[in-house]
């Protein structure tokens, strides 16, 4: 007989040396190390937060040990290293985006403040009655409701590029969505509720041939795709840094240096200032003129640390054994007669989104947990995704680095268990 550690061995033993070792890996993030309802924990729920590695943790433990201060303000020796951690976190945030100058690196709350920040501070101010902004039917809440927002304030309207029945962008229909009329795109650059890879750099060419500013919302893309801003050409994309590893409360926009100096601040307060008086006030320069008030210094010194972890592991291996899995992982759940996949496109990354027929997904939510199995079910903050593909909701397992083919098995095993139940 073949034990689960036997396999374990003989995987461990069969992969090169020069690929990613998931056990590893899973070593390296305590909360991993647990069991949940009697059984090791199995942690399938990375595109709604990823575990942190004791690196990051140890990264915002040694801040609050040894060099807590406020920053930009303290002449003293601990105020010069806190400040100097974050400026060094923005630099490596910018290399890990691939922006030319740390400069173009904003520190934000995550993804959702980042779209709304461009949102509020630069499309409200270029749209007008009647003019479009364009997004894609795979996107999370967060780049649709800011975009509305802004429609309601300005008589803008959004449009929405369609997508095909396997979850993939219609190019020739998103070509001809771009109008004279429309004034900004917005896009994922992978979604979170299909696992869907868009054709970003195409779609940002396309849009750019008409001078259309595009935002990529990359915040699933960041712990699976090497992004590199520069190359892309994008006017803005963003990232949050719990989906990365790194800790929640903190993520980067991305922002063209010339549009970020063009752009008013999105609020006032300290930092965000040279100088100010009751009769006027005078902007601080880029980027700290959209930080306003004491930042999330430790969360940005930890985001940079799990940045930096993924660096040090090569996106080469990352992208290798992520896709394996997920080859396994899809081949596993097709062995289940009643799993239907909702997201089935060609290029696609770390999530099985699916319903099983006959049985409601909250209720495999609830059986998955009992046996240790998390795993999210709803609708993701994507609810148009679920209007589109006619389900109220799906049963998402995503994956990270730290899962293993063994992970894949006990879901396929749970599910299985889950059928004998229902059928
Ligand atoms: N965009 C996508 C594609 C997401 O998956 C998410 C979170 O699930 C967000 C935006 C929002 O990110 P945050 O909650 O970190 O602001």
């Amino acid at each position: 007989m073949v034990t689960a550690a036997m396999k374990q061995v003989k995987m461990k033993t069969a992969s090169p040396a020069s690929s990613l070792d998931p056990y590893r890996i899973k070593q390296d993030f305590p909360v991993l190390q647990q069991q949940s309802n009697g059984r090791p924990l199995v942690y399938l729920d990375s595109a709604n937060t990823s575990q942190k590695p004791q690196c990051v943790i140890d990264a915002i433990n040694k801040f609050y040990a040894h060099d807590n201060a406020n920053i930009h303000r303290g002449v003293y020796d601990l105020s010069i290293r806190a400040t100097k951690a974050y400026e060094n976190a923005r630099g490596t945030i910018a290399k890990f985006v691939g922006a030319s100058r740390p400069e173009e690196i904003i520190f934000v709350r995550g993804t959702t403040e980042a779209i709304n920040l461009v949102a509020q501070t630069f499309v409200r101010n270029r749209v007008g009655q009647g003019d479009e902004i364009l997004v894609t039917a795979m996107e999370h809440h967060s780049n649709i409701v800011p975009w509305q927002i802004v429609c309601q304030q300005t008589g803008a309207v959004l449009k929405v590029a369609p997508i095909n029945d396997a979850g993939e962008i219609i190019l020739d229909a998103y070509r001809e969505k771009l109008t004279a009329k429309t004034k900004f795109v917005a896009m994922t650059h992978v979604s979170n509720a299909l696992g869907t890879v868009n054709p970003i750099a195409k779609m940002i060419e396309l849009a750019h041939e008409k001078d259309i500013p595009v935002l990529v919302d990359g915040a699933q893309a960041a712990p699976h795709i090497p992004i590199n801003v520069s190359e892309l050409g994008c006017d803005f994309y963003t990232v949050s840094s719990h989906k990365m590893f790194g800790p929640t409360g903190v993520g980067a926009l991305y922002g063209r240096l010339d549009l970020l100096n063009a752009m008013p601040p999105y609020q006032g307060g300290g930092d965000m200032i040279l100088s100010v008086t009751f009769e006027h006030t005078t902007y601080n320069e880029v980027p700290y003129k959209f930080e306003a008030g004491t930042p999330h210094i430790a969360g940005a010194i930890g985001f940079a640390a799990a940045a930096q972890y993924i660096l040090d592991i090569g996106f080469d291996k990352l992208i290798a054994y992520e896709h394996e899995l997920l080859d396994y992982a899809t081949k596993s759940l097709a062995t289940i007669p009643e799993v239907r996949m909702i997201g089935t496109a060609a290029e696609k990354v770390s999530v099985l989104s699916f319903v099983l027929d006959g049985v409601h997904p909250h209720d495999v939510g609830t059986i998955l947990d009992q046996q240790g199995i998390a795993i999210r079910t709803g609708h993701h903050c994507a609810q148009p995704i679920m209007d589109r593909f006619d389900v109220p909701a799906t049963i998402r397992a995503s994956l990270a680095i730290y899962n293993t083919k063994e992970d894949i098995d006990a879901l396929a095993a749970s599910l299985k268990n889950v059928m004998e139940v229902f059928r």
